[in-house]
């Protein structure tokens, strides 16, 4: 996409990325730990969305990205309640939707400051300790609940499969994960929608795809491993 894209560090990468995904399917580049010179360089390469985990990281990098005026900010990480102000200050897309409370806080500030952030529901349908997420027969009875945040653009799932689970384990989650999405969608909700599937990292993004995500959220196969 742009002239300077042969000394650009990841345009290549990024090229060869996108030629494999469905054009469906936007990939969000978790930046994470990365420097912002090489968020620049993903940018000039094409990238407009960005992921980031943290508030303190995102609000410092978007203070240095400032004059880069099209980007996407996505959260991805654990939102503690606490943050909800700042994430809504800086994040027009919020993946991980974890639990009612977050999604009850979110909306109430979301109607006091007249947004509405899109949101993903976050669904572990396997048990797993290590990460925060909505087992399947939690999100079913939140659902009504839900569906009241009136102030949220409620659109779609993420998930994020339990580490070490083999290819055909890992398949099975995100096809599992978009049937959920489908039974949701198949009810009359007034304000849910389930439209996009969050699912796909560095490792395991072309099941995901396989199994119809809309976003990929690619960190490390992009930018390298993180220090
Ligand atoms: C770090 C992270 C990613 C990216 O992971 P990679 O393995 O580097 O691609 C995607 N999603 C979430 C929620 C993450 O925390």
């Amino acid at each position: 996409m742009s002239s300077t894209s042969s000394i650009n560090p990841i345009a290549d990468r990024l090229e060869q990325i996108w030629s494999t995904l469905p054009s469906s399917v936007r990939l969000i580049a978790v930046t994470k730990q990365v420097p912002v010179e090489l968020m620049r360089a993903a940018y000039e390469a094409g990238v407009r969305d960005f992921g980031e985990s943290r508030i303190q990281e995102a609000m410092t990098k978007q203070t240095q990205l400032a004059d880069l005026p099209d980007i996407t900010w996505h959260f991805i990480g654990h939102l503690q309640t606490n943050k909800v102000a700042r994430a809504l200050d800086l994040f027009q897309w919020i993946h991980s939707v974890d639990s009612l409370k977050l999604a009850q806080q979110l909306n109430q500030r979301a109607q006091e400051r007249q947004q509405s952030p899109k949101v993903c529901l976050q669904v572990k349908l396997l048990p797993d300790p290590q990460k925060y997420g909505w087992t399947e027969a939690e999100l079913l009875e939140a659902l009504p609940e839900l569906d009241r945040c009136s102030h949220l653009q409620i659109v779609g799932l993420m998930t994020i499969p339990p580490y070490g689970l083999s290819q055909d384990e890992t398949l099975a989650v995100f096809r599992n994960t978009r049937r959920l999405a489908e039974q949701i969608q198949a009810q009359s909700w007034s304000h849910l929608r389930m439209h996009h599937l969050s699912m796909g990292m560095s490792d395991d993004y072309q099941l995901a795809v396989q199994a119809g995500a809309t976003m990929v959220r690619l960190g490390r196969t992009l930018f390298g491993e993180r220090r």
